[in-house]
């Protein structure tokens, strides 16, 4: 199968395994905000069990959730959702999947840009399709350039995937860049889909959702979660706002694969949507609090998002191989950062500032020493 393992989750697991192993690691690999959950979602998940809400879930969420996430992105986002757009999915990262699995046939071609998060190339090579990569730079802040993306658009072209903020460089993408991307693909009868799970973790600058042009409604898919906004990544719970026709398709593949979202967590999240600014604020401010640390210490550190992506050179390194460069400091120093080769970016490395405060001082006082 055209399958490999996510980078991401690869290096997290090794760090985690080394910890049970009694070894003092520095975890920097997942973006993951490592805080406890807020109480109105534990209150939530708790009168959830008490009322025995443990069957399985409507295949397309809790509808009560799907009017309330609807409404979130509205309120927050500027969007124009109504709930049978919306439709509940086990985490963001089973959203994209879905959508490509939905849309992806054999020989069409993906636009992605790079860097990328890890696993978008990988789910459309799973599908037969075929990642086009349009490089973003560090000098242009990561941006692309919209003539770049409508350059690599083809006769074969089936989707676009846009990540603002990106994981892993924390860009954001303005109204007029994002306007011109969906124009573009729009006249082409190309799918953007808009990965946004970074929404609410914006420290400098705006973020703009695609959800918000009217006029690009039925070529748009949005893909949102509770993983970063409310810190909720183990619950797994992801929004997927789409056309109708793609909602029903998408459910269709929900019933036949996952059955829909886990329903505790569906009511958790219910919990963290009713008190969403109140959990989204106190996570920010945790994590730009984490994010200047490593201003401090004169590392890259993103508008938004929860990483660090620093060029191999600005560490000191001796490698031009992120890859090894990432062995060694796993090796010699215990720290898990992800190489950048895996966002296709050999020359760079990522470290999450989503893990507690201490264990990011003492990683950034072990890695610069
Ligand atoms: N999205 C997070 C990351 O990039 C979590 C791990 C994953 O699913 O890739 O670190």
């Amino acid at each position: 199968m055209n399958v490999t393992e996510s980078a991401t989750v690869a290096i997290n697991s090794r760090a985690l395994e080394k910890r049970a192993r009694g070894e003092r690691v520095y975890n920097l690999s997942a973006g993951e905000p490592a805080l406890p959950p807020h109480r109105a979602i534990v209150a939530a998940a708790k009168k959830a069990l008490d009322e025995g809400k443990t069957g399985y879930p409507p295949v397309a969420g809790v509808p009560e959730l799907r009017r309330m996430a609807a409404q979130w992105m509205n309120s927050v986002h500027d969007t124009q959702f109504s709930w049978t757009n919306t439709l509940v999915t086990p985490g963001g990262k089973f959203g994209i999947f879905a959508a490509c699995q939905a849309l992806v046939e054999p020989g069409d071609e993906a636009v992605i840009v790079a860097p990328y998060w890890v696993s978008y190339p990988t789910i459309v090579k799973l599908f037969g399709g075929v990642p086009v990569i349009v490089q973003s730079t560090e000098s242009g802040g990561w941006i692309p350039d919209s003539a770049d993306i409508e350059a690599a658009f083809t006769a074969k072209t089936k989707v676009v995937i846009l990540n603002s903020a990106c994981n892993p460089t924390g860009a954001l993408y303005s109204r007029t860049l994002l306007g011109k991307i969906l124009a573009a693909a729009q006249k082409r009868g190309i799918i953007v889909i808009s990965d946004e799970v970074y929404s609410g973790l914006v420290y400098e600058g705006a973020f703009v959702s695609c959800g918000v042009f009217s006029e690009y409604r039925d070529s748009v898919i949005v893909i949102n979660s509770c993983s970063k906004n409310f810190a909720m990544t183990g619950w797994r719970v992801g929004f997927f706002c789409a056309p109708e026709e793609l909602v029903k398709v998408v459910t269709m593949l929900l019933s036949q694969s996952v059955s829909g979202a886990s329903t505790v967590s569906q009511y958790a999240a219910l919990g963290a949507l009713e008190h969403a600014q109140e959990i989204t604020e106190e996570v920010r401010d945790a994590m730009r609090t984490r994010r200047d640390l490593f201003v401090v210490a004169g590392l890259p550190a993103a508008p938004a998002g929860l990483y660090s992506f620093a060029p191999l050179a600005s560490l000191g390194a001796t490698e031009n191989d992120s890859a090894a460069f990432c062995e060694r400091l796993i090796t010699e120093k215990n720290i898990a950062a992800v190489p950048g080769s895996a966002f296709g970016a050999e020359r760079y490395v990522r470290f999450s500032f989503g893990a507690a405060e201490e264990e990011l001082k003492d990683a950034l006082e072990v890695l610069l020493k």
